[in-house]
């Protein structure tokens, strides 16, 4: 609110990047980086001309550098731009690079801006196709300052199909509408488990709640992620998925989503 009502800053598109796509949720844990770091991985899979990057403005709990596994300082460029770390193939830009892992990162309101700021400027993506930019999960200051600087091509929004999730989902649907950001879609996340032993599959979230809310919203269902050991450990142990498994199952749910934005 407090940003509304400094009227709205410039957007200025981010030299070198042809299309911005974010990766937003409701709420927190329910999948929103693992969907943006293989969404990254999927859209330079599908097409290898294209070149990826990925950019983590989740400030409070920036994931990327782990799931990418990546660390360090960036370089400077000679302008004193900050050099992405590169993995897999995808230039990524973090929080996480700039600060210890350890030092608690307790931004408050104008720090976190001008953090954002930095991230948004202060970064040498050379030319890219995509940039995938990982949000902090909500429908905060950050999210909107985030749509209000850069133009944005569209939002991914991740959901679980439960509806504590999903009422939060809406909102941040609602909040794109309202900064004129397209909303791409819906991804539903851990939306049904297959017992890797009998097969049988059990919706845990309920079967079909994220399908629902986007046929109220309006909006369409980018694609379905299971509930599965394999995302959860390639994620936390970075080397993600679609590029470490990628002619499994799951890998080709991210690759269809990717194929669909
Ligand atoms: P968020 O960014 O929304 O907080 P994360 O992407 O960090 O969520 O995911 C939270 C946890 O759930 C991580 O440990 C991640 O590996 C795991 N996870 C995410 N999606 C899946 C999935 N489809 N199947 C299994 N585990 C998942």
């Amino acid at each position: 609110a407090q940003i509304m009502s400094r009227g709205l800053p410039k957007q200025k598109p981010i030299e070198g990047v042809k299309q911005v796509i974010v990766v937003a949720s409701g709420k927190g844990g329910v999948g929103k980086s693992t969907t943006a770091v293989n969404l990254a991985l999927a859209l330079a899979a599908n097409d290898s001309s294209k070149a990826v990057g990925l950019l983590d403005v989740d400030v409070y709990g920036p994931s990327i550098p782990k799931m990418m596994n990546l660390k360090g300082n960036p370089e400077l460029s000679q302008s004193n731009l900050m050099r992405p770390l590169l993995n897999y193939g995808i230039a990524c830009m973090s929080m996480g690079f700039l600060v210890e892992e350890t030092a608690p990162v307790v931004w408050r309101g104008l720090m976190v801006m001008s953090a954002i700021e930095k991230l948004l400027r202060q970064v040498d993506w050379g030319q890219l196709d995509y940039l995938v930019v990982d949000m902090p999960p909500g429908t905060g200051d950050v999210q909107i300052s985030v749509s209000q600087h850069i133009p944005i091509s569209g939002a991914v929004i991740v959901s679980t199909p439960q509806d504590i999730a999903l009422m939060d989902a809406r909102k941040g649907a609602e909040m794109f509408r309202k900064v004129h950001v397209p909303v791409l879609g819906l991804v539903q996340n851990m939306s049904v488990f297959q017992c890797p032993k009998c097969k049988h599959r059990t919706h845990i979230f309920g079967a079909d709640g994220a399908r629902r809310l986007a046929r109220t919203l309006d909006l369409d269902v980018l694609g379905d992620i299971p509930l599965h050991l394999n995302i959860r450990e390639t994620s936390d142990t970075g080397q993600p998925i679609v590029f470490s498994q990628p002619e499994s199952d799951e890998a080709k749910a991210y690759l269809r989503i990717a194929a669909e934005v």
